[in-house]
Formats: structure tokens, sequence, C-alpha cells
């Protein structure tokens, strides 16, 4: 089988979906890979890194023309596959109704990660949500600390004692527990929110204080994720967290809803009550929006002293790490979709059901 690792070409996006390290498992295996040249450039994986590792390096067109599997991190523009060529990545399915019907009429396996189910244990390994929202969780806090003005820990000094930061998480989630995580171990006094009601138990497992807001944390959904909240239920949740975040030195927020826009969280009401010097980081910040009212994606802005950072793609910030971990989703994935080294689509396998958005010239999902 030969599998095409394509250049991301998304601004602003560092990473890519195959590492050399994978190159050389996968090659093993017997698949020949063709990596587009500069491919792992920007995540400091250099062509000749890829050559050492036995892949070929090749033109964008010349991956169309002869991969049997096309992998990439986000969805490609531009890309015509052919019919039966496997096409995997995560591909924002609800963001894309129109690329998704054009691949699926052109006859091509359109495989979305963003739709693996997550509480399978068998799904795992290739679980690429998982793997870059945990490089999300630890970088959003490197952020936050770079743009905040004073310590996270408790510092005791010649000069005096400083009290260690406050740190507010919103959105307990894969990247929200990571953060909370982080920042303790940065130093700083951690509280966590979310509306599942499991997260009250994983908040304070990470060494954070669960926030509990009047009426408790219903917002459960399916699959693991939270459910929409109603305009009543936002209004009041707005509200109730207005004074925590007028409390906070940091807030960092990642409240995600699968195929929505984001839930706005932290309103200007609330950045108003903020101190001067406070900082907050917007991982859902986004074209769909943010969880905070004034960010703006991939910007810092500063509101009444407050800084506001847009940081919807945290993942591409840390390009090496995130790029290992996804390349390892891929390879299961592709080992999933492949048995015997060449795609074989089993439709009645429930991860297949879920991931396979396109086959056979079948659109599979609503989008
Ligand atoms: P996500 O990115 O969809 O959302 C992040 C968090 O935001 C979630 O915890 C969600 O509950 C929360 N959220 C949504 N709306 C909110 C609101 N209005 N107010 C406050 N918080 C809100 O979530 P994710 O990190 O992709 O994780 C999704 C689920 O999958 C979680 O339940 C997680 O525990 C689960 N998960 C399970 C496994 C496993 O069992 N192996 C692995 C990974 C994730």
């Amino acid at each position: 089988m030969k599998i095409g690792v394509l250049k991301e070409r998304a601004p602003g996006e560092r990473r890519v979906a195959l590492v050399p390290g994978v190159v050389a498992t996968l090659s093993a295996t017997g698949a020949e890979v063709l990596v587009e040249t500069g491919a792992g450039a920007p995540a400091n994986f250099p062509d000749s890194a890829y050559d050492a590792q036995g892949a070929r390096l090749v033109s964008r067109a010349e991956i169309c023309r002869e991969a049997d599997a096309i992998v990439c991190v986000g969805p490609p523009d531009g890309l015509e596959p052919r019919r039966g060529q496997l096409l995997v990545g995560l591909l924002r399915p609800h963001e894309r109704a129109e690329q998704l019907r054009a691949w699926a009429q052109a006859g091509a396996t359109v495989v979305s990660l963003d739709l693996l189910p997550r509480t399978l244990s068998r799904a795992q390994t290739m679980d690429a949500l998982t793997s870059q929202a945990t490089v999300v969780g630890y970088k959003a806090v490197l952020v936050a600390a770079n743009a905040y003005g004073g310590y996270f820990p408790m510092l005791v000094t010649a000069a005096g004692t400083v009290r260690p930061a406050s740190v507010l998480v919103l959105g307990a989630g894969v990247a929200g527990l990571q953060g909370m995580g982080t920042a303790r171990r940065l130093g700083a006094v951690v509280t966590g929110y979310d509306v599942r009601p499991d997260a009250r138990d994983e908040v304070r497992s990470v060494g954070a204080r669960f926030l509990d807001l009047p009426g408790g944390p219903n917002g459960g959904g399916a699959g693991g994720y939270a459910r929409e909240l109603t305009d009543e239920e936002r209004e009041t949740q707005q509200q109730a967290l207005r004074t925590a975040i007028g409390d906070a030195d940091v807030v960092i927020t990642t409240a995600g809803l699968p195929g929505h826009k984001p839930p706005v969280l932290v309103t200007e009401e609330a950045i108003k009550k903020m101190r001067p010097g406070s900082v907050v980081v917007d991982t859902a910040a986004g074209p769909l929006g943010g969880n905070v009212a004034l960010s703006k994606p991939d910007t810092a802005t500063v509101v009444d002293g407050v800084t506001i950072i847009g940081a919807g793609n945290l993942a591409a910030a840390q390009s090496a790490a995130a790029s290992t971990a996804y390349a390892r989703n891929i390879q299961a994935t592709l080992a999933q979709l492949c048995p015997g080294g060449q795609p074989r689509i089993d439709l009645t396998d429930e991860i297949q059901d879920a991931i396979v958005v396109a086959h056979e010239g079948e659109l599979r999902h609503e989008c």
C-alpha cells in the first residue's frame, strides 16, 4: 500500500500527519510512504529524516496520483481524491459540508477522526482529539504564564512573600484537565469547572478545586460530551461565573460542543470584573466563535488592562509533540482500516461506522 503524507497549508498550521519514526514502522510492515516535500519542516522533521527512514519525497500531485491512502492533519484545500482513495484526517465535517460532498461524489473513502467514539477503549490509540487536546491544555498554561506579569507559584524571598496565582479553568475535558494539572505543577492555586457531573471528581483528581455553581453540574450529554444548554441555563451560568472570573488572575477556557458553536462562558461584563494584569486564554477561539466574548482568533487583545488571547490552535504551536502523538493515532487508524495492508472498510464495525464519513459515493453522515 502507498501512503501519502500531505504538507499542511492552513495558515499557522505547523503539524504533520506522519513523523519519521512512524514512517519507519509503516515501511517495516511493507507500506511505501510518500511524503510531500517540506511537509515535516515546520515541526522540525526535515526531508532528510523521512528519507533516512525509507520514505520517498515527492510532489503533492504525485501523492494524489499514486497514493492508496492520503493522510493529513486538517482538511486539505484543493484536493481532488480519486475513486477508492482513502483520505484520513481531522477533517472538521461540521464546518466543511460542501467539501465532503465533493469528495463523496468523487468516490473517495473519507475518514474523519473528529467523529471517533471517545469512550471505547479499543479506539483510544486512534484518539487524535485526545492527543491534540493534551497538547492544547499544556500549552495554554504556558501561554497564560508567559502573558501574566506575576508568578504562578507562591515564593518566599528576602524581598517578601509572593502569593500564588489563582487560575480558573473552564471546561474540564482532556485539555482542561491537562491545563489544571500543568498549572498546579507550576504552583498556582487552581479551580476547575464543567457542566458534566463526572467532571467534579475528574477535576479533584488532578488536584484542583471544583467550582460548584447553583444547580450543580447537570449538563451531561451523549457519548461523554456535554449537551447544549438552554438560553435560560446559559444566562444563569454566565451570571454565576462572573464572581469566580473576577477573582481569578488567569482564566483558561476549553469548553467544546462537537458540531456546535463553542458556548460563551466569559462575557464582556465578566471581563470588566477582572483586575488589570489578569489574563484570559480562549482555546476555543476560532471561526465559529469562542468561549470568551471579546476574544479574536490568533490575536492578543488588551481590554482595560486584561489580556485576552484567542488561541484556537495551540497544538500547532507545539508542533513536534503534537505531530508525534498524531502520527501514532494515524498509524493505529490505518491498522484498523487496512488489515492485510490494503484499505478494507467494514461498516459493521462500531468505530468504522462512526468515522467513515463517505464511502463508495455515499455521504454517510449529516454534516
Ligand atoms: P470537548 O472538547 O468537547 O469539551 C471540553 C469540555 O467542555 C467538556 O468536558 C465539556 O463537558 C465542557 N463543556 C461543554 N459545554 C460547556 C459549558 N457550557 N460549560 C462548561 N463546560 C462545558 O471535550 P473533550 O475533551 O473532547 O472530551 C469529551 C468527553 O470525552 C469527556 O467526557 C472526556 O472525559 C471523554 N473522554 C474519554 C476518554 C476515555 O474514556 N478514554 C478519552 C478522552 C475523552
